[in-house]
């Protein structure tokens, strides 16, 4: 069964993750930790920071280790319905190993949870059928700036609104393209503004996509090094809900996709 993947981790060297972050560093702690398979994916939001994924790239191959590290990165939407800083030339010429990406904003200064949702959807269903990402990063995650606006209640309501057939084209979507739904543990299970009873709403989400057959990713998302290894937390609830192996996307060296 699955126990040490952690597909989506952050750096210092897009200033994504703080300084505790150095590859050496990460594949150490993975190490000490029991984590097997992890992915360094920082974020790519405009071409400019490009050409800063080679040290990242140079650093995972001069450290030696039985961990298995990927050369990942994490895409951004630029606009709403905007597309990501990324193509197919980029994704042969730097050789990601897996490509994660999503939403990282409401678009909508309404707060109406009917339109807050569609825009959402859309997005997710936008990312699952893109041929060169491999995991749709976490869902219906939003920025502290943006919870505050609303009593928790508003959250846990929004999740609460979603519509199964909505749910069922998420889970439908992942599998048909092959493109993982992430569980992330930062962006939602260690958010420090989302209530309990919004997690546990979460977690009643993730067990209506496993029970659709939906594919799961499992992501840390760590921002420093002592949250790397939450991942595991993640782990143990998809392990509650009995969610298979063979539900639990994995990165795999000749897995490139196109
Ligand atoms: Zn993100
Ligand atoms: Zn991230």
């Amino acid at each position: 069964m699955y126990k040490g993947i952690d597909c989506h981790i952050h750096t210092f060297y897009q200033r994504c993750g703080n300084e505790t972050l150095s590859v050496p560093n990460i594949i150490r702690r993975a190490e000490s930790i029991g984590l097997k398979k992890i992915a360094i994916t920082d974020h790519l939001n405009t071409l400019d920071r490009l050409e800063r994924f080679n040290y990242i790239k140079a650093d995972i191959h001069d450290v030696k280790t039985d961990v298995e590290v990927f050369f990942g990165v994490e895409l951004n939407y630029q606009a709403c319905d905007g597309e990501f800083a990324y193509n197919e030339k980029i994704h042969r010429e730097y050789e990601f190993e897996v490509v994660i990406g999503g939403i990282h904003s409401t678009y909508t200064e309404s707060f109406d949870p009917v339109e807050i949702i569609e825009i959402q959807h859309r997005h997710f269903m936008k990312t699952l059928e893109n041929p060169l990402l491999d995991v749709l990063v976490h869902p219906f995650w939003f920025s502290g700036n943006t919870v505050r606006q609303r009593p928790p209640e508003f959250w846990e309501n929004l999740l609460l609104a979603i519509p199964d057939d909505m749910i069922r084209s998420w889970a439908e979507a992942g599998t048909d393209n092959r493109c993982a739904i992430e569980v992330n543990a930062h962006a939602i299970f260690f958010h420090p503004l989302f209530s309990d009873r919004y997690k546990r709403i979460y977690v009643d989400l993730l067990k209506k996509l496993a029970g659709m057959g939906a594919l799961f990713a499992v992501g840390s998302d760590a921002h420093d090094i002592n949250t790397l290894g939450q991942s595991f937390y993640v782990e143990g609830i998809l392990h509650g809900l009995g969610v298979s192996d063979d539900q639990i996307w994995k990165p795999r060296k000749e897995s490139v996709k196109t």
